[in-house]
């Protein structure tokens, strides 16, 4: 933390303490002492065996560098802006709030890992008291091969993940994205030194769409598909036995069903499930409404920003292979069965 105060309550910069009174944590209102040197961003710390919770954060010398980052930042654009501000009508203290025109945004720069339900609870807080947020990750987010639970959390309405370096002044934008055909995950990015941005192209990562890359789909070569007869985990296990009570071939199976990539950022089991359970419950007519109650049962990833249905863009695909046919804004007839008389 960059303030402290005294026991009568003034905050006191780390910059500017003289060392001559006792200090205390405005959450907790425990002791803290300063911590400085050559390796560390001078800033108070806690003693052991803190159970603070509004600087919970444990601090790392990236989470500080990248809080007094933003903060000169910010206001090097003439922007009002406060460091480790207290919202006492939500008990949060976010790592800066800025003021533009009559928008009061809070900045997150989230380094250490965060469940998803804090995430959630922390958001939806700032926001019904009227607080836009922008979460920053740290460099521990970046996307690897795989997009680990984590940061698909953090992934954004654009389908954008804004991370910070604070050791080198980046701010990266990950972006974008998609499983290629050989259900690997791929994504472009962008890197922008801070310094460059302002506050108002910052915003734009978050919410201005990416072009999204077209990439190359195909179809699960045949004898991959009949592999998946000698999968063994439990969720290939349920769909074998849905097929066998269903009486219907895994071999039998239209081979639309099985088109590549079959991973998506959103539903946590391959696409040739869902589609296939989807196909099996159609009845004559289709409504929005049974659409939605099939997408509620969908094993669904924690992102609580982004909302992507692939589920939808099936539909459309069935539309144009004429198994549905649209006749009404939210209703569909069955033409067609595709997993009978096989
Ligand atoms: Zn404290």
């Amino acid at each position: 933390m960059f303030y402290a105060q005294t026991i009568e309550g003034r905050r006191v910069h780390a910059n500017d303490y003289d060392r001559t009174q006792p200090l205390i944590c405005p959450g907790c209102r425990a002791r803290v002492y300063l911590k400085s040197g050559n390796k560390n961003v001078t800033h108070f710390a806690h003693y052991a065996n803190s159970d603070c919770q509004q600087f919970s954060e444990g601090e790392s010398q990236r989470h500080l560098l990248g809080k007094q980052l933003l903060y000169s930042w910010i206001k090097s654009q003439n922007i009002k802006v406060e460091l480790e501000a207290w919202l006492p009508e939500m008990k949060q203290r976010p790592d800066l709030l800025l003021e533009i025109d009559h928008r009061r945004i809070a900045l997150e720069y989230q380094c250490s890992p965060i469940p998803y339900k804090k995430l959630k609870e922390r958001t939806q807080g700032y926001q019904n008291h009227g607080y836009e947020i922008y979460w920053i990750c740290g460099i521990d987010y970046f996307p690897h091969e795989r997009l680990r639970d984590k940061t698909r959390m953090f992934l954004q309405k654009n389908g954008s993940l804004v991370c910070l370096d604070s050791v080198n002044g980046l701010v990266y934008q990950f972006g974008d994205f998609q499983y290629n055909k050989y259900n690997k995950l791929t994504w472009v990015q962008q890197i922008n030194n801070i310094s460059l941005l302002n506050v108002n192209e910052f915003e734009k990562l978050y919410c201005d769409s990416i072009d999204r890359r077209v990439l190359q789909k195909t179809t699960m070569p045949y004898p991959k598909q009949i592999a998946l007869l000698y999968k063994k985990d439990q969720r290939h296990r349920d769909f074998l036995s849905d097929l066998y009570v269903n009486q219907h071939a895994l071999a039998n199976l239209p081979a639309f069903l099985f088109t590549l990539p079959n991973k998506t950022l959103v539903y946590q089991i391959p696409a040739y499930m869902w589609k296939y359970a989807f196909l099996n419950q159609l009845q004559s007519r289709l409504t929005y409404s049974q659409v939605q109650t099939f997408i509620e049962k969908l094993p669904r990833y924690e992102t609580l920003f982004y909302k992507e249905e692939p589920l939808l863009d099936f539909i459309k695909e069935l539309e144009a292979r004429k198994i549905l046919k649209r006749i009404g804004k939210k209703e569909w007839q069955v033409s067609s069965f595709p997993l009978r008389n096989k």
